[in-house]
């Protein structure tokens, strides 16, 4: 093998690249990615970053080896497997010997194409320009209350802006169950922030947006409007290619997807049952995909085990969550007390435990991982 092409250029391919040369690995690698800046971390642009408390400088990642051949503000356009030819915007092709798609995901969007004003957050740009409109404005709707939309409503709040939340669930629920969901999102009710739940859902008003509007008739208009409501791994330009693709590129145990091609982190998904596939999108993941995808391309077989541990900082709250989502049922409190929203707490499916959280509760990671899969003997 000569040539390795990644396609991509975040936390996966990143990972990807470092595990390839750490391994001794020295042909050629080439990075292709369609953002105009090298990898950086996402994780802190809902948080610090969206108001300014925080400055570039908080995402940046360890810089790629020099001789890595960067193609930034690139995009893969096609991919044919038989031969091993990537496709770029910028008119070249590519001849592989293997290949790490690491294409992620985008932001889902409410407002039909070419309707200005919905924001969302995903990249540096993003962030920069919701940033921007912090100088003027006042008040914010984010639809969307899962992990995104409430550490972003978190943020805003802190600034001072009225925020208004709107979800057909309410916040947090459809992924952390009731009994966590109903202790952390106290909270950000106690800190002014509204939710309005719409259970037929929302379109986006105004052109260029200014609002929503419920299914159930109710209106709403803010400064900004801010849409955090999923996403969508970026597949299209695989289309043709031969790749299995189900709302994501299919991959075995060893993270491969066809011979001599790997894919790692949001854009890979994994078959669970016949008519099931899961993409487990989350930054923990992405670098242990990166890394394996990485290593089965050199030979090293490793199998893949999701790491389903994710973390999320919103209205002082400090949750790490290790375990499948949605978290379902009535926990055993394991220390701490649900008032002070400082606990951890562990869940349980046919008497074995399935994953376990702490609220504001210092404790190792990998414990809690591994009460995510042990049972504790309790007084
Ligand atoms: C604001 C925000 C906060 C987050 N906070 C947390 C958190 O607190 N905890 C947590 O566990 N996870 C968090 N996540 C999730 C985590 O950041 C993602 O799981 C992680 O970024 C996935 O990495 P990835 O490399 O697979 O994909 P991505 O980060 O999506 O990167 C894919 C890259 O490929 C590029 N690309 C796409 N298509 C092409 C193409 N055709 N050609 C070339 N390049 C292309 C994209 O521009 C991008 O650079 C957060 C995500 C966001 C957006």
């Amino acid at each position: 093998m000569k040539h390795i092409v990644v396609a991509g250029g975040s936390i996966a391919a990143a990972t990807a690249v470092s595990t390839l040369r750490a391994h001794g690995w020295d042909g050629r690698i080439t990075l292709v990615t369609d953002e105009e800046t090298p990898p950086y971390s996402r994780v802190p642009l809902s948080k610090g970053v969206l108001s300014g408390a925080l400055d570039r400088g908080s995402v940046t990642l360890p810089a790629l080896p020099d001789d890595v051949d960067v193609h930034l503000d690139t995009r893969a356009t096609a991919l044919d497997v038989q031969t091993r030819t990537v496709t770029l915007s910028r008119g070249t092709d590519l001849r592989y010997d293997g290949l790490i798609i690491a294409t992620g995901s985008r932001p889902r969007r409410l407002a039909p194409d070419g309707r200005q004003g919905e924001l969302v957050v995903r990249t540096l740009a993003d962030a920069a320009a919701i940033n921007a409109r912090l100088r003027t404005a006042r008040s914010a709707i984010v639809v969307g209350a899962g992990f995104l939309g409430m550490e972003v409503a978190s943020t805003l709040r802190a600034t001072g802006l009225a925020v208004t939340v709107i979800d057909r669930d309410p916040p947090l629920r459809r992924l952390t169950g009731h009994w966590l969901a109903d202790i952390v999102t106290a909270a950000p009710a106690e800190t002014g922030v509204d939710f309005v739940l719409a259970p037929r859902g929302v379109t986006l008003t105004g052109d260029p947006v200014t609002g929503v509007a419920t299914a159930d008739g109710q209106t709403l208009t803010a400064d900004v409007v801010i849409s955090a409501v999923g996403d969508i791994p970026n597949i299209e330009w695989l289309h043709n290619s031969g790749l299995r693709l189900a709302e994501g590129v299919v991959v075995d145990p060893w993270c491969q997807a066809a011979p001599s091609v790997v894919a790692a982190g949001d854009v890979a998904t994994r078959q669970i049952r016949p008519d099931l596939y899961r993409r487990t999108p989350h930054w923990t993941n992405a670098v242990l995909q990166g890394r394996l995808a990485a290593l089965n391309l050199l030979g090293v077989r490793e199998p893949y085990a999701p790491d389903h541990y994710f973390w999320t900082e919103q209205f002082g709250l400090n949750i790490k969550i290790a375990g499948e989502l949605p978290l379902q049922g009535t926990p055993i409190l394991l220390e701490g007390d649900p008032s002070s929203r400082s606990l951890l707490a562990q869940w349980h499916r046919a008497g074995r435990p399935v994953a376990a959280a702490t609220v504001n509760l210092p404790l190792p990671i990998v414990r809690l991982k591994r009460l995510a899969t042990v049972a504790v003997e309790r007084s």
